[in-house]
């Protein structure tokens, strides 16, 4: 971390906590126990209520997020937007970057990397055949970005076993029915979210032919064994009404790591669940126990195949240019990753406050 920068966040977070303390604790002096006694009482002073407003709550939380972000994981700061700005930002990426394909990649021994810059699929070799993280936007995509791409990386898509679809946006299931019907994998998803997609065959841009067949339905805490591997999927609500996150084995030169995968990225609107998402509280609480059993589990780094959210992109590229005396970029250790919960933690608590109802007005 730059030290200029490092300053200015905590000079950031300083600004921010006076702020709150002046709200808060900076009351109108009390009277002195010295001072002389008023011979009449005088009316009560009226002092303000010690909630501070809303807006504050919320750049209060921001900063802690800048002051966790530092100057090298800066990517999920877009979060700490209000809703409609993340939107509008992630939004203008799928429009620009998903066209975009990023050389496919291999970033552990048994872990690999196909996309393009907006969104992309986690690959993971085991004794017994592929097991993806997500499943691009479309069949187009199948054809004409994963395919390509797994055999560039030496890997058949016949071999394709089990697609973990985080969450039921058509950009993560938009290739999971073609893969069902193509190659006989199995398509995951939380029942939430099964329902969820079940529910979209006449959301724009999303045909019929994109509905994988209702398959297999994760539980929270899941062992997901394929051969020699077994990767851990948990229920974290929020994003979407049953979006998966998952505790992914991964090798680097013989030896084992593991990678914590959130499945969720945007903020939804509001407090309360609704048929399209978990809401903020959820979020809030699927964020806190996904770092919970991300520490428990000693995870080693963090993956999001929105990989431009998390500092995966940038890892990407490092992964394609790493000499055998250098360490892999992906294992940032247990620490890093959950520094990484922190800031989303923040950012939700942010958007939370920015919800909560505006003080009232004194009526004369
Ligand atoms: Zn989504």
């Amino acid at each position: 971390m730059a030290a200029g920068s490092k300053r200015t966040n905590v000079l950031k977070y300083s600004l921010g906590m006076c702020l709150f303390s002046a709200l808060t604790q900076c009351a109108p002096a009390a009277s002195h126990a010295d001072a002389p006694t008023p011979k009449t009482t005088p009316p009560p002073t009226v002092v303000a209520t010690a909630k501070p407003p809303a807006v504050d709550a919320a750049a209060l939380h921001v900063a802690k997020a800048e002051q966790l972000a530092g100057s090298d994981l800066t990517q999920p700061l877009v979060l700490c937007k209000t809703v409609e700005e993340a939107k509008d930002v992630i939004l203008a990426k799928a429009k620009g970057d998903g066209k975009i394909v990023v050389t496919p990649t291999k970033l552990f021994d048994n872990l690999f990397f196909v996309g393009n810059q907006f969104v992309g699929v986690f690959v993971l070799k085991t004794s017994a055949g592929l097991v993806l993280f997500d499943s691009l936007t479309s069949t187009d995509d199948i054809r004409t970005v994963l395919e390509p791409g797994l055999k560039q990386l030496g890997l058949a898509p016949k071999d394709i076993r089990q697609v973990m679809v985080t969450h039921g946006h058509f950009d993560h299931f938009g290739g999971a029915a073609y893969l069902q019907k193509t190659y006989g994998a199995h398509i995951l998803l939380s029942a939430a979210d099964w329902k969820f997609i079940e529910q979209q065959k006449q959301a724009p841009g999303v045909g019929p032919a994109e509905i994988p067949k209702h398959d297999l339905e994760v539980t929270d805490g899941q062992v997901l064994t394929v051969g020699d591997t077994s990767v851990t999927l948990y229920l974290t609500p929020g994003h979407t009404p049953g979006t998966v996150s998952a505790i992914i084995p991964a090798l680097d030169r013989g030896k084992p790591y593991k990678l914590a995968l959130f499945g969720s990225v945007l903020f939804p609107a509001t407090r309360e669940p609704s048929p399209t998402n978990g809401g903020l509280e959820l979020y809030q609480r699927s964020i806190e126990h996904f770092d919970q059993v991300s520490q428990a589990a000693h995870v080693d780094g963090i993956l999001n195949t929105h990989t431009f959210i998390d500092g995966t992109a940038e890892r990407l590229a490092e992964a394609r240019t790493r000499t055998p005396g250098q360490p892999n970029p992906f294992l940032i250790g247990t620490a890093n990753a959950h520094r990484y919960h922190e800031i989303l933690g923040e950012c939700v608590a942010a958007a939370l406050a920015r919800l909560e109802p505006a003080p009232k007005q004194a009526s004369n």
